[in-house]
């Protein structure tokens, strides 16, 4: 991995003061645009169609086309994305305090499997170079993974997991990495609540994930209430290979490895650490031995997300995924949506697109156990959005929601992931987590995700070391300034120098170079690396 070189972004240079004023405008049906210039456009600018800005608009933000009553619908996308609190006059800078929200859209009386997609032709002979597990799956690394049961371990690994890296990694060159998945469950817990299945399936499944080869070793401390066996019970560890059906005699399960702190064996803090050495390295053993093969492109599972987002994700970057949503399925690969708050007001949409009533209706429960979870929180979808969105110009949540929810592109979705499950099956797959990136990022992790792809506009380091992350800037100016943390410019789009379908193939070309290793991401590069956050709606105790 050391000969990768980091993907080089490509940018045009900024935009010329003086530049002609570039107004975007998504749907025939609205009554916005939005500003594309860098520094946005003074009052008194005369736009293409000579409508004068009454006010100065920053980029990204909204502009009024036409005169706006007090009460009327404000349309972007061609949805209402507001009312507005007071006229608008053509011309007038379109921002949050202008537009009262309307309400969620009720769970009841929704279509179902409506909407019929032209089939799409199958897209052929795309590969990628990957790590094909025994049960079936494929990982784009070769990585390591230390299952914790509970937080009180994790600074006895991380220290071991140090060493593991200075001593033992440099004789293992196949492997690419030893990562501790450290996280702040496994004890102080309902641990019996009926939503505690959610964290606990979670570590489950994160520890299963196809970068992980099946090579399951799980530091314990041993009064928790997260015992190992309850975290990965028999039979949930799939075979490494056939030759330990025999080593293991009659058995047709994994036994489980874990390293016990509070074993009688150990005494003192170094007898823990060699615990955690010498179980390691039979692992690394087992996974220097692997070796990269030609798969198809249906292998891979892909995790989409945004983060950060401005009135520009859903212009640019995200159209951009969409479209590579659409190839990846046409290829036979899996893509998962998520980020519940951020499809809620779209969900008509997205009943539509399902593939059978029942796919819809399972969308459906997952959208009311969300809102019953805010609900008993005292907050609606209208705590997502963040004052950085609002700064980039998304008003609320249902613009957000519009901007968001075309990551999902426009194929037939083919099932629902529940939060801290395994996807069973390819296609789109709507994986319900939450919009928070951490939590959201952990949640795909466990449903089996090889490849992740993160849209941004307003800027974010967001890294995970578990599977590479593909960041898609939204503008040139951000992807500009940042360089060495963008590896897609999506920007060129609203600059004009690039279609949708041209960042899209990059994109899909991109995601096979990175799955293969034969590129590596700039978080992996700078070893930019998140914390898993676990998404517990159970008590605490
Ligand atoms: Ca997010």
């Amino acid at each position: 991995m050391t000969s990768v070189l980091p993907i080089q972004t490509q940018t045009p240079p900024p935009n010329a003061p003086g530049a002609p004023p570039l107004t975007i405008r998504m749907h025939a049906d609205d009554n916005v645009a939005i500003v594309a210039n860098d520094g946005g456009l003074p009052a008194g600018t005369v736009l293409a169609d000579g409508l004068v800005l009454r006010d100065r608009v920053p980029q990204a933000h909204k502009v009024a086309l036409t005169d706006i009553a007090q009460g009327a619908p404000v349309v972007r996308y061609g949805v209402t994305i507001g009312r507005a609190a007071q006229p608008l006059a053509a011309g007038s800078w379109v921002h949050e305090r202008l537009l009262e929200m309307p309400a969620a859209r009720p769970l009841e009386g929704l279509p179902l499997a409506t909407v019929r997609p032209a089939p799409q032709p199958p897209l052929e002979g795309h590969t990628f170079e990957g790590y094909r597990n025994a049960d079936g799956s494929v990982g784009t690394r070769n990585i390591l993974a230390i299952t914790q049961t509970v937080q009180c371990v994790a600074g006895v690994t991380d220290f071991a997991v140090q060493r593991i890296k200075a001593e033992l990694l440099p004789r293992f060159p196949n492997v690419d990495d030893v990562v501790a998945l450290e996280h702040g469950y496994g004890c102080g817990v309902a641990i019996d609540a009926p939503d505690a299945v959610i964290p606990i399936r979670t570590l489950r499944n994160i520890s299963l994930n196809p970068n992980f080869g099946g090579e399951v070793m799980v530091v314990s401390l041993g009064c928790e209430k997260l015992q190992p066996e309850r975290l990965l019970p028999p039979g949930s560890i799939p075979l490494v290979d056939e030759r330990a059906v025999a080593d293991i005699g009659a058995s047709e399960e994994t036994p489980l490895d874990v390293v016990c702190l509070q074993d009688e064996a150990h005494v003192g803090f170094m007898s823990m650490v060699e615990s955690i050495m010498r179980q390691a390295e039979v692992h690394l053993e087992r996974l220097d031995a692997r070796r990269r093969e030609t798969v198809p492109a249906s292998e891979l599972v892909v995790g989409v997300q945004c983060g950060g987002s401005d009135a520009f994700s859903g212009v640019t970057a995200n159209p951009a995924v969409g479209f590579c949503t659409d190839l990846l399925v046409r290829a036979g690969a899996t893509v998962m949506f998520s980020e519940v708050t951020e499809v809620r007001d779209g969900i008509d949409q997205l009943t539509s697109r399902a593939t059978t009533p029942a796919v819809a209706e399972a969308m459906i429960r997952e959208m009311a156990w969300y809102d019953a979870y805010l609900q008993r929180g005292q907050a609606d979808r209208s705590a997502n959005t963040t004052p950085g969105n609002k700064k980039g110009g998304l008003s609320n949540i249902v613009e957000k929601a519009m901007g968001s929810i075309v990551k999902s592109g426009s194929a037939p979705i083919s099932g629902v992931v529940p939060p801290g499950e395994r996807a069973r099956q390819r296609g789109l797959l709507y994986t319900a987590t939450p919009a928070s990136d951490f939590i959201c990022g952990t949640l795909q992790l466990a449903a089996g995700m090889n490849l992740h792809v993160f849209t941004t506009g307003r800027g974010t380091p967001y890294g995970l070391a578990q599977v590479p992350v593909i960041k898609v800037a939204t503008r040139s100016d951000l992807a500009r300034r940042w360089h060495d943390l963008m590896d897609v410019n999506a920007g060129r789009i609203a600059d004009g120098s690039a279609s949708i379908e041209d960042v899209g193939w990059e994109l899909f070309r991109l995601m096979l170079d990175v799955a293969s290793g034969r590129k590596k991401t700039w978080t992996e590069h700078w070893k930019l690396h998140n914390q898993l956050v676990l998404f517990n709606p159970a008590p605490v105790t």
